[in-house]
């Protein structure tokens, strides 16, 4: 029986030969993830004399989508509402979450970004380790990981991920 032994620094070749081809194939991941990745909301008062302190603090304030706006709990809910020292809102006067006063009148809106996330996922350079070639899609930015996989916030209210990046990592690996 004859036994095949590569060229020292064969598999090394080999390697770098397979790196452009690994690299392609997550940039189809990264286009995949763009693709599903939630836009950001961002919450926007009306900036006259009349905004209440606690949403003053809250403009501005940007999240994925799938997620809540964390905004100061005001006395009255916090009180009568049971709700804690935070109020997590989807958007503006949002009753899922419990509060009556912090919702009363209030006149804020979200400003959506649908490239939030998006603009930030990226591709990087394949990394060359011995046999294995190693290239790595990444999603930068506040509250990404749960963007992805979702949350729990006190009081139980619970977002779901959008588990964008899972799924175009499936989508491309079905096309092999
Ligand atoms: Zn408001």
């Amino acid at each position: 029986m004859a036994k095949f032994t590569p060229t020292p620094g064969l598999e090394a070749m080999v390697v770098r030969m397979v790196a452009p081809h690994i690299q392609r194939v997550a940039r189809q991941v990264e286009v995949e993830a763009k693709r599903l990745a939630p836009p950001t909301k961002r919450w926007v008062t009306v900036a006259d004399d009349k905004v209440r302190p606690t949403h003053i603090s809250a403009q501005g304030q940007t999240v994925p989508d799938n997620l809540r706006f964390t905004v100061s709990s005001m006395d009255w809910d916090r009180h009568h509402r049971g709700v804690g020292p935070s109020t997590y809102m989807l958007q503006p006067r949002d009753e899922s979450s419990r509060a009556v006063a912090n919702l009363k009148n209030c006149r804020c809106t979200t400003m959506v970004d649908p490239q939030g996330i998006a603009r930030n996922i990226t591709t990087g350079q394949p990394i060359v380790t011995g046999k294995k070639v190693t290239v790595t899609v990444t999603a930068r930015g506040p509250m990404v990981v749960e963007a992805e996989v979702g949350t729990v916030y006190p009081g139980g209210l619970v977002a779901d991920g959008t588990h964008f990046m899972a799924k175009a990592a499936a989508i491309v690996a079905a096309r092999r």
